[in-house]
């Protein structure tokens, strides 16, 4: 901790904390998208603590020292918890837990692994899951019971004397099921998850519970909240009991009668956690005697009986042997480390993102130095620190791109160095996929496999090459017939008259998807006046924000861009636009209705959201009123979801206004 000379100083630090760790509390538990590690967000609490210990004057029964982390979103109905679901006194040394044992001399301890997920409350009536609601404040939570019944592993009936049980769980997601959600959203270009806690409380706290059912969640549950009709002398006894009604209870828990046997399993644990399916973040040391614990008590925040012991991330030393960059497709050059392979958190590691040049810069990480290796949110290995340097010098990334040798540019407002020469080998296969796909160009037939080997055989260097390629040109490529050669040919020929907008989508202009391509036709009437449109030409569009604008007059002040259009119209390829432009791209679906949009929606921004219910003649508002038509909800709507609730305004969710706008039922 940091030494403080006087009250003032300590005072001015406690509110600093106070701000930062509800900052990212809300981030954490409300946003599901954390911005810091645990073990930084800890640290923060940990000071916190120790200065409220160290000034009791500066204690505040507000202060997040004691309170539960998290709220009710107001996105489900309310659930008063008539047992409290408490947090846990988190311990970082061994000494602490000696500490702690040594309050409870001869008395049986179980230690447990802690189950990284989302807190639960399983209310059982008569046998029947009645009722099932995650922590919130630890007071109130969400009734997430549609949620919960979709998770296979909870039952929905269960084989008990008891007239009423309320259990309590963790719902996490096994590190396969994250890894494999994860890649299918970067296929999908949706959003990634940082770690399996956050996916796990980000899909059991969706208002769809068919997606809850898609991302493979689990439970384990750890404890009887409350029973009636049944009762039990000891925790494991109702950890039994909870086994062999059929609950994943708390596994391979330890039942200890000394603090020897405690640390033991709390070694065990940490040295099997990497290799487990799913992921811990520490240990929990309860007293056993049910008894004992109500005599013991709780604090605000959590029992006095239990300890959460956290393990110390796992951090390793290696040497950085080389550093490897890649262009990605949209011309960013990514740095990676490459190192002596080591072993971390129950995987070998040899690779790892170095991110930018600012990120090497600050860490000074050089090729040859000994680096400490860890793994982010127990999965992406990352540099912690160098430890040692090696004999290198302070490493620059290239001033030119490894894939074309073109100079590489950093954009304003960018950490990342990028290429910029769309004719980029790198970037060249994907922007001609781009070009072709069906939403752009529409060329049947022109696929990856293609395109790839036309690229590879030098048959195009651009877009505009597409319209110059021969039978004989495309015969030649591997498994194409002459008759699939003419078929491609013919599709390339009908594509020159597709309307304006498909043109402007297929260039691949970054931040310009389909709408925002339909509005640009709509607005200019020909790639010429678009070409020659300055910033302000830009502003009587509605939805169309100036970063938009800008990457439009970027990209039209290249000579490339420039080249590319004049070579797509001596090939024919349509320019102006189509009398059924307007009307498709003015189409008044929405027209008369004004919508307010919150909350993260999944696969789209809000600005595109916003272009896309102005390009529907519709409009969009910043603040709900009762002349809101609807509030277009994502995840975490906050205070416009519960205002849209309070005055009645309906709420749609992205796939709700696609249906409308597709003629569906709202
Ligand atoms: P906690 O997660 O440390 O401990 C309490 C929770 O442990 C309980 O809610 C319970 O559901 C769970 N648990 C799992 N297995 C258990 C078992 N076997 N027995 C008993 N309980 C078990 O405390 P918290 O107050 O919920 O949250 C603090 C945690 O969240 C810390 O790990 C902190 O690092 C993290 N956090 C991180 C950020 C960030 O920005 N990275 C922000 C806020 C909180």
């Amino acid at each position: 901790m940091t030494e403080l000379k006087n009250i003032d100083e300590a005072w001015k630090r406690v509110n600093e904390l106070r701000a930062l760790i509800e900052y990212h509390s809300n981030a954490y538990y409300n946003a599901d998208a954390p911005e810091i590690e645990d073990d930084e967000y800890d640290a923060l609490m940990r000071e916190l603590r120790e200065l409220e210990e160290l000034y009791p004057d500066l204690l505040d029964e507000n202060s997040p020292t004691l309170k539960v982390g998290g709220a009710a979103s107001g996105k489900f109905a309310a659930v008063a918890h008539e047992v409290p679901m408490q947090s846990l006194q988190d311990v970082f040394s061994m000494e602490e837990v000696a500490e702690f044992c040594a309050k409870f001399p001869g008395e049986a301890f179980v230690v447990e692994k802690k189950i990284d997920g989302l807190s639960v409350s399983l209310e059982y009536t008569d046998g029947i899951l009645t009722r099932g609601s995650t922590r919130g404040d630890g007071r109130t939570g969400e009734d997430i019971t549609e949620n919960l019944l979709t998770i296979a592993s909870i039952p929905h009936k269960i084989d008990t004397d008891a007239a009423f049980l309320e259990i309590r769980g963790e719902v996490y997601m096994p590190r396969a099921n994250f890894a494999a959600l994860n890649a299918a959203q970067e296929e999908n270009g949706l959003k990634t998850f940082k770690n399996p806690r956050n996916a796990a409380a980000g899909s059991l706290r969706q208002k769809d519970a068919s997606i809850t059912a898609a991302r493979g969640l689990d439970i384990f549950v750890f404890n009887v909240q409350q029973a009636r009709g049944i009762t039990f002398a000891t925790h494991s006894e109702s950890l039994a009991f909870l086994k062999q009604c059929g609950f994943h209870a708390s596994p391979d828990f330890a039942v200890c009668g000394s603090y020897e046997e405690v640390a033991a399993a709390i070694e065990k644990i940490g040295s099997e956690r990497g290799g487990l399916a799913y992921d811990t973040d520490g240990a929990v040391v309860k007293l056993n005697d049910l008894k004992r614990r109500e005599e013991v008590g709780v604090t605000s925040k959590f029992p006095k009986w239990a300890v959460a012991f956290k393990y110390p991330p796992e951090q390793k030393e290696t040497v950085l042997r080389d550093i490897e960059i890649t262009v990605g497709r949209t011309g960013v050059l990514t740095p990676t480390g490459v190192f002596d392979p080591v072993l971390l958190a129950g995987t070998s590691v040899s690779r790892a993102s170095l991110h930018n040049q600012d990120y090497i810069t600050q860490k000074d990480i050089r090729i040859g130095d000994t680096v400490v290796l860890r793994k982010a949110g127990e999965i992406i290995p990352e540099v912690v620190s160098v430890a040692k340097h090696g004999d290198g010098v302070p490493y620059l990334l290239p001033e030119i791109c490894p894939s074309c040798g073109e100079k590489v540019f950093r954009l304003e407002d960018e950490a990342a160095l990028r290429c910029v020469n769309p004719a980029c080998p790198a970037q060249l296969v994907r922007n001609i996929i781009h070009f072709a796909s069906r939403d752009a160009m529409d060329i049947e037939g022109m696929g990856p496999a293609v395109i790839e080997q036309l690229i590879a055989r030098e048959l195009v260097h651009s877009p505009a090459d597409i319209y110059q390629l021969t039978v004989e040109d495309i015969a030649s490529l591997d498994r194409m017939g002459k008759k699939s050669a003419q078929n491609l040919v013919n599709a390339a020929e009908k594509s020159k008259s597709n309307p304006l907008y498909r043109l402007i989508f297929a260039l691949g202009i970054r931040h310009i998807g389909e709408t925002a391509s339909r509005q640009l036709s709509v607005q200019f009437g020909s790639m010429q006046a678009l070409m020659n449109a300055s910033p302000a030409d830009f502003a009587a569009m509605e939805g169309f924000g100036e970063i938009m604008a800008e990457s439009v007059c970027d990209y039209f002040s290249t000579e490339h861009a420039r080249e590319l259009i004049e070579r797509l119209a001596a090939l024919g390829v349509n320019m102006e636009k189509q009398p059924d432009e307007d009307s498709a791209a003015a189409s008044q679906t929405l027209s008369g209705m004004t919508f307010v949009i919150t909350g993260t929606l999944e696969g789209m921004t809000r600005d595109e959201a916003k272009a896309l219910i102005v390009a529907n003649g519709g409009k969009v508002s910043g603040s709900v009123s009762k002349k809101t038509s609807c509030l277009l909800a994502g995840e975490n709507g906050g205070s416009k979801l519960t205002k849209a609730e309070e005055l009645g305004v309906k709420v749609i969710s992205l796939d709700d206004l696609q249906a409308l706008l597709s003629g569906g039922a709202q």
